[in-house]
């Protein structure tokens, strides 16, 4: 089915693709870019309700109005569990909002973007610049222009926290959802280091997430599923990894993350501190899925 639909009225509207038999719609008041790039289909477009939004492969990836929600989660959950994490890996990326909330740390000296796009770095520079806000110009940061699966193979260092914040295990992206790629994690992580991973929506993407729990229980010592939602990301919850060997960083105090966010001067609009600890309760249904990995 077409991704555009054009009413009578003359309205666009953008249906997003993310499931066959499903998907949601957003109006579009301007469209700026829709090409393929070396390695996907690459959108931007201005809508109405969501502000700018990229999709990558006709599905969402980055919306103005509510990005925050999704790169708090995947940055201060692993920051604040493991508070002497220095050295951050992120795996795809390529808007720069992970590396614009991991930079809020001031206790990170480096960050490594490995990111297999070069054209959606460009384009978020240019397109969401209150995106990254300024992250691609942070001294901390080195950007590699490569597959993440390729470059884990031999990584240049060592990671404290590494992120992979890829798209769907569709095209470019399928080979950062495999066993053979976590275990590459974990060998470029340091002791006790802390791997977050972007697990799809429960609902609609079931499979994706036995497999997850499958793949990386086999790796980690402690694998654990956080969610969250927000309404770019539309079908519900979105279920996030966290995995790493040290009990401490998967199970931290609640008070001691309310210390350490205190102390990180950080001011958020989606993460908290008890949200961090609650957003490991997952509903029934989800412990269900997990039960049948
Ligand atoms: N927050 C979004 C989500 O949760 O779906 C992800 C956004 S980010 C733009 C996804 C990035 O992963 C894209 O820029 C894409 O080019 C990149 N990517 C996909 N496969 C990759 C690979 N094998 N190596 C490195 N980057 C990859």
């Amino acid at each position: 089915m077409s991704r555009f639909i054009r009413e009578e009225n003359g309205a666009l509207w953008f249906r997003e693709a993310l499931v066959e038999d499903w998907g949601a719609a957003m109006r579009v008041k301007e469209v700026l870019f829709d090409e393929e790039s070396d390695h996907q289909n690459v959108l931007v477009m201005d809508t109405e309700r969501f502000g700018r939004v990229m999709a990558l492969e006709g599905i969402v990836q980055v919306a103005d109005a509510d990005e925050y929600i999704y790169h708090e989660m995947v940055s201060h959950t692993p920051l604040l569990a493991r508070p002497e994490a220095e050295r951050v890996l992120v795996v795809g990326g390529g808007d720069g909002g992970v590396l614009r909330e991991v930079f809020r740390h001031k206790g990170v000296t480096s960050a490594t973007l490995v990111e297999i796009d070069e054209t959606v770095v460009d384009f978020s520079k240019k397109w969401f610049p209150n995106v990254s806000a300024g992250a691609f110009e942070d001294p901390r940061l080195t950007v590699e222009i490569a597959d993440g699966a390729a470059f884990m193979k031999a990584p240049p260092g060592m990671y404290d926290v590494i992120i992979v914040d890829s798209t769907d295990p569709v095209g470019p992206g399928k080979v950062l959802f495999t066993q053979d790629f976590y275990e590459d994690c974990r060998a470029a992580l340091t002791p006790g280091g802390v791997l977050i991973t972007q697990n799809g929506l429960p609902f609609f993407q079931p499979q994706e997430l036995r497999d997850a729990h499958q793949r990386l229980g086999a790796v980690f010592q402690h694998t654990g599923f956080y969610v969250m939602a927000n309404s770019s990301y539309c079908g519900g919850f979105m279920a996030l990894g966290f995995s790493t060997d040290d009990k401490a960083a998967f199970s931290p105090a609640p008070d001691a993350l309310r210390a350490r966010y205190a102390s990180a001067g950080l001011s958020t609009k989606y993460y908290t501190p008890r949200l961090h600890t609650a957003a490991f309760a997952l509903p029934a249904w989800i412990e269900d899925i997990l039960k049948g990995a």
